[in-house]
């Protein structure tokens, strides 16, 4: 069976760096599934859809066309043939996908996606629940997770361009993402059991991406 090599964990915790490189280490394709549901997000908001009526959102789910390219040098992500890479990174989306993907729906259709783009394999897919049900049966499970400051230091790095990112804030919406993430209905945030868990606070990314090389090489 051709690799798969699911990177799951909480945001901020290294995993879209890790696993370009993981990707790119190993000649194989790569897909950001946390894309695919800000894409969803993005799309609902132009809409004017009320991301917190579960409802609403269900309603809608299945009219966007998002596509996501694999290329770990150049991730691409489109809804309706528009270009959403940026618009996809904005505090706006970021604070309204954990309720956006929460609605089963949503995961029904983003799950089905995914794994129409993981095909027979050979890819890194990064997520929060891909060790878990989109991809139970892949080769090497990773849970990546770092300290809670770790991860909002990075995060707020991320958003440097954006004057009102500081860190302290980044780490109370990153702190309420990622409690929505882990205690909704629909496959919460969760370390598959066969997982291999690294924690990346003390670790650089080259160290990350050793690491999962040689789980993947074992
Ligand atoms: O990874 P990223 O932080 O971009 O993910 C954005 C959001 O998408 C997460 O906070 C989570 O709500 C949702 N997500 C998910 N399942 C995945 C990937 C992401 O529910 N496999």
């Amino acid at each position: 069976m051709p690799l798969v090599i699911a990177m799951d964990g909480p945001s901020g915790s290294g995993k879209s760096s890790a696993s370009k490189g993981v990707a790119r280490a190993l000649g194989l394709r790569y897909l950001d599934t946390g894309a695919m549901y800000r894409a969803m997000t993005w799309w609902m908001l132009r809409e004017g859809v009320p991301v917190e009526d579960a409802g609403a959102v269900a309603a809608r789910a299945a009219e966007p066309v998002i596509e996501s390219g694999t290329d770990p040098d150049a991730p691409t992500i489109t809804v309706d043939g528009i270009d959403v890479s940026g618009p996809i990174r904005t505090r706006e989306v970021t604070n309204a996908v954990s309720a956006v993907s929460s609605v089963p729906a949503v995961r029904e259709r983003l799950v089905a996606l995914q794994r129409e783009i993981i095909g027979a394999g050979g890819i890194v897919v990064e997520g929060r629940d891909i060790g878990t049900v989109v991809a139970p049966g892949a080769s090497v499970k990773v849970y990546l997770t770092a300290s809670e400051e770790a991860r909002a230091a990075r995060r707020a790095k991320d958003l440097a361009a954006d004057p009102d990112a500081s860190v302290s804030r980044t780490q109370a919406e990153q702190a309420r993402r990622d409690r929505l993430d882990s205690t909704r209905t629909a496959s919460p945030l969760a370390r598959a059991g066969d997982a291999e868990e690294i924690d990346s606070t003390e670790l650089t990314l080259g160290e990350v991406v050793e690491a999962v090389v040689r789980l993947a090489k074992e």
